[in-house]
């Protein structure tokens, strides 16, 4: 099978790149692949509590507004609706359950890309002009090493794992990372375990309110790193966490008070700097994601300093038929949904496409 562009992925990224390439390059052959099961991305696994209206938000995808969301209703099924209904609404070329093991160029810079893809049916390869890689961080959960990790004798579970508050009730819980997963699981546990919390660095409270000048500057700043070849920083990482009137609660409890980084596991526990082992029956890493780009590999697209070189999401220099969303400072949903938008117009002006709309 030849194609002109094949969408890796099909989260709020990938929808928006299929959704603009249906406009900007009407007659374009395109086909997204996407590994999960039904619609949905990431937010299709994310933990029955995690729930829209609070500390979580999902842009609107471009001619389909979310709506009004119940606050109650876990944001896996919200979000999953939705991408159905807008996957059906615009007719979206969504192949799945489709996983693309690895993307290669057998022909040179000039020829055209191999993405190599196992379906139920068999493996799968398909010819492509151009690829819009949308996967997402979900598929890799950053676990850091600390020595001991191996004789601890509790449960040790990442952000992706966590189901229910429930399942620790009566235990002692170890929650790492200083992002708002780990504060999130701080305050769902409080009064059905108890907890210490564990961050390499103090959290980074700030009491700016969130708005379009800011997300500007933090893109800007996230946006810096990736054009200069370094790895990713999380958006969250660069906005810090916003000082809601639970989260000033949950420190005057003393629940969202870090009490450092411990060195290392022990069999019952962790043990901090100052020499004191905390017992604990479960460690919840929430440490974060990484870019899932493994099927990238072939491609060679990593700079020396770790990261990946792109300028508006295409990938400078190195392959400019792969374009990146979703991608460091489009990892959240609203950059996603923008980088969709771009990627499709390059990918269109590629192929020399005539637009049907102008934006
Ligand atoms: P995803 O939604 O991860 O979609 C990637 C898709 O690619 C998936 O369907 C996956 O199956 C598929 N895929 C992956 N690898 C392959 C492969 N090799 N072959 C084929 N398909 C593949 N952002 C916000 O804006 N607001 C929030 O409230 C928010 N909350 C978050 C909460 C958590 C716990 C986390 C981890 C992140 C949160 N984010 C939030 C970030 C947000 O989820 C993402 O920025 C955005 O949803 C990601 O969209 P995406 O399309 O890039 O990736």
């Amino acid at each position: 099978m030849t194609v002109d562009v094949v969408v890796i992925g099909a989260g709020q990224a990938g929808l928006s790149a299929a959704y603009h390439l249906g406009r900007r390059a009407p007659r374009a052959d395109v086909v997204v692949l996407d590994a999960n099961d039904g619609p949905g991305g990431a937010w299709r696994h994310r933990w029955p509590s995690l729930t829209l209206g609070g500390a979580h938000a999902v842009h609107d995808l471009p001619g389909l507004p979310l709506g009004e969301v119940d606050r109650d209703e876990p944001s896996s099924r919200v979000v999953s609706r939705y991408f159905d209904a807008y996957e059906r609404l615009f007719g979206l070329p969504v192949r799945r359950p489709v996983r693309v093991r690895s993307v290669t160029s057998p022909d040179g810079p000039d020829g055209p890309l191999l993405v190599h893809t196992t379906t139920p049916e068999g493996d799968v390869d398909v010819s492509a002009r151009q690829i819009i890689n949308a996967t997402g961080t979900w598929d890799r959960p950053y676990w850091p090493f600390y020595r001991g990790r191996d004789v601890f004798r509790g449960r040790q579970l990442h952000t992706r794992d966590f189901r229910s508050a429930e399942d620790f009730r009566g235990q002692h819980v170890v929650v790492v990372g200083a992002g708002t997963s780990a504060v999130q699981f701080l305050l769902r546990l409080r009064g059905i375990a108890t907890t210490t919390w564990a961050t390499r660095r103090p959290p980074q409270w700030t009491d700016r309110a969130f708005d379009a000048a800011w997300g500007r500057e933090v893109e800007r700043s996230v946006a810096a790193r990736t054009s200069a070849g370094l790895p990713t920083l999380s958006v969250v990482a660069a906005t810090g966490l916003p000082l809601t009137a639970e989260y000033r609660q949950g420190i005057a409890d003393g629940v969202l008070v870090s009490r450092g980084m411990f060195t290392h596991l022990t069999p019952d526990g962790v043990v901090f700097d100052d020499g004191e082992e905390v017992r604990a029956d479960a460690i919840l890493w929430a440490t974060g994601f990484r870019p899932a780009l493994e099927h990238l590999a072939p491609l060679r697209l990593r700079e020396p300093g770790g990261g990946i070189r792109t300028d508006g999401g295409v990938v400078v220099e190195r392959d400019p038929r792969v374009l990146l969303v979703g991608y460091g400072a489009s990892a959240s949903t609203l950059g996603a949904t923008r980088a969709g938008r771009q990627a499709a117009r390059v990918a269109a002006e590629r192929l020399g496409s005539r637009t049907i709309y102008d934006e």
